[in-house]
């Protein structure tokens, strides 16, 4: 199996922290989101990636995967997401991989998990959001009831095994006669046949539908995060459950905001007279706009804080913070009054135009030349 190391594929040491391997799974995962990133192997990055923050992010998973590789039978769901098509995975193949079919246990099989990959808006995930999707799942054919047989018919018992779906052929080899057993060609294993197939499924006893799902998502989610909805994802054998639905969210960017865990971050633009005397001025927030009091001089970069108006935290009460910066811009296309009035505004602070063409680096060695007494 050339599974590629969990550690490599987030690009983080074997020793990073939780919030080392957050962040790099969170900038992988804005870069190879398949909503986002159009390349054809965008889709089985991100799941690569997503399956090695799964795991690397639970702290039991990551201790079993960093003694046991990726072979770990005792993983559980840690397999990851198989390769399904579109959206959808299923994580039955891997199941299949892992396990082999050898250390399966026998009997009804538990439905297949189901992925899907939901984008929603900066907005939705501070406020949560509810949206109904679609997700095809396979369930039974109500016209044959999964017999896969026309109704009034039925499947007959599979001549050539008996029943059995397996088929025994006794072969000579040089070390003596061996006995081969392989599925059964004529029935696939199934030990039955169906001769008349039902004519809504074709004869396979299932069909693809398009299931409605309400999806709860809360306030606070991130980029990455998973929600489970238990039972929702495909039907499992008669006798077993369901699999799970698990909606993998992404958070589009915001053209204002800029999120890091809870708290967020933007920038307002100030002018030159605002940060020398001070002023009130608008901040946008997630509420809505508020009044941040600049006081005078301010020097460009300055970040304000407001307190509560940041990102909630997941399942609490708690917000962070939104941290205001502010840039100071210089004026341009001055008219000839404008112009003056600067140049008068410089005399009286005492910079004199000649000072004002040095570079800062002479400014620095006219520094240096006082404080020694050059000349
Ligand atoms: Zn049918
Ligand atoms: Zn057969």
């Amino acid at each position: 199996m050339s599974k590629r190391d969990y550690y490599e594929i987030l690009g983080v040491s074997k020793n990073a922290t939780e919030d080392e391997i957050k962040k790099a799974y969170r900038k992988l995962a804005r870069q190879y989101h398949p909503d986002v990133n159009k390349e054809p192997d965008a889709e089985a990055k991100f799941k690569e990636v997503t399956e090695a923050y799964e795991v690397l992010s639970d702290r039991e998973k990551r201790s079993r995967y960093d003694q046991f590789g990726h072979a770990d039978p005792g993983g559980g769901f840690g397999g990851g997401f198989g390769g399904g098509a579109g959206d959808f995975g299923g994580f039955g193949d891997i199941f299949d991989m892992f396990f082999g079919g050898g250390g399966r246990q026998r009997g009804p099989r538990r439905g297949a998990d189901l992925q899907y990959n939901m984008q929603i808006e900066f907005e939705e995930a501070a406020k949560g959001t509810e949206k109904e999707i679609e997700i095809p799942r396979t369930e039974e054919c109500p016209t044959c009831h999964g017999s896969g047989a026309k109704p009034g018919t039925h499947p007959e018992t599979c001549s050539v095994c008996r029943g059995t779906g397996t088929q025994e052929q006794v072969i000579s080899t040089p070390l003596g006669r061996m006995v081969n057993r392989r599925t059964c060609q004529a029935c696939g294993g199934d030990g039955k046949i169906v001769k008349d197939p039902c004519g809504q499924c074709r004869g396979a006893g299932t069909i693809k539908v398009r299931k409605k799902v309400n999806v709860k998502i809360p306030a606070g989610v991130d980029t990455g995060n998973r929600i489970r909805i238990a039972g929702a994802g495909e039907k499992g054998d008669k006798g077993a459950p369901p699999g799970d639905l698990y909606i993998v969210v992404y958070v589009r960017e915001h053209e204002f905001f800029e999120r890091d865990g809870e708290d967020i971050f933007c920038r307002m633009p100030i002018s030159f007279v605002q940060a020398a005397l001070g002023d009130e001025i608008e901040v946008p927030t997630l509420d809505g706009k508020v009044k941040l009091r600049i006081p005078e001089g301010t020097q460009t970069g300055t970040s304000f804080r407001l307190r509560g108006k940041g990102m909630p935290r997941l399942n609490t009460s708690y917000r962070g913070d939104q941290h205001v910066r502010v840039v100071v811009v210089t004026p341009t296309d001055l008219s000839e009054r404008q112009r003056e009035l600067i140049r008068q505004l410089g005399d009286e602070l005492g910079v004199k135009p000649s000072e004002q063409h040095k570079t800062f680096f002479e400014k620095v060695k006219d520094a240096a030349k006082d404080a020694l007494n050059w000349d």
